[in-house]
């Protein structure tokens, strides 16, 4: 038998979430397709932090932009996990630009375009470890 890999995946609601009241239906969306909360907090993304999470995207032109959004009001980051989460999370969130997202995935319904796409999942398995621990203290989260 083919045993299906339990995952860890940080996943932020991004401002627009928050600003569209959008923060239930998301963690609705992921609790039904059986993933498991095991932390949660709201936030301030302070810029270091920000740095650290985009770090593959602070030479760009846009990223100013990126920060001034995600530092533009509190996130929520929330400690997720269940099979094959890596994977299964970023399908339910859709791709980066919202206007090519799938109705039915979370950005396609919910995001406006490439940055305000109201969510951000960990892209794999070890970027999912070290951002949980980039975001959450052990004594933050679940055992
Ligand atoms: P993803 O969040 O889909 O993994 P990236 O890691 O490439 O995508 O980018 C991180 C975030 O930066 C995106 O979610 C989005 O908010 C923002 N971003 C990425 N590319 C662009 C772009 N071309 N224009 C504006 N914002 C962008």
């Amino acid at each position: 038998m083919i045993r299906a890999l339990m995952e860890k995946s940080l996943v932020l609601l991004k401002p627009d979430c928050l600003e569209g009241r959008k923060c239930g239906e998301v963690l609705k969306r992921f609790e039904e397709a059986n993933f498991e909360v095991f932390g949660v907090k709201m936030m301030r993304l302070s810029e270091s932090l920000l740095r650290e999470h985009y770090s593959h995207l602070t030479e760009l032109p846009f990223f100013p932009e990126i920060q001034g959004f995600m530092q533009s009001s509190p996130v929520v980051a929330v400690a997720l996990r269940g099979e094959n989460a890596i994977t299964r999370i970023r399908e339910m969130v859709g791709p980066t630009d919202s206007t090519v997202a799938e109705k039915g995935t979370i950005r396609g319904d919910f995001g406006k375009d490439k940055m305000r796409n109201v969510v951000h999942a960990s892209d794999s398995v070890e970027n999912g470890e070290a951002e949980l621990k980039r975001f959450f203290t052990k004594d933050e989260l679940h055992n």
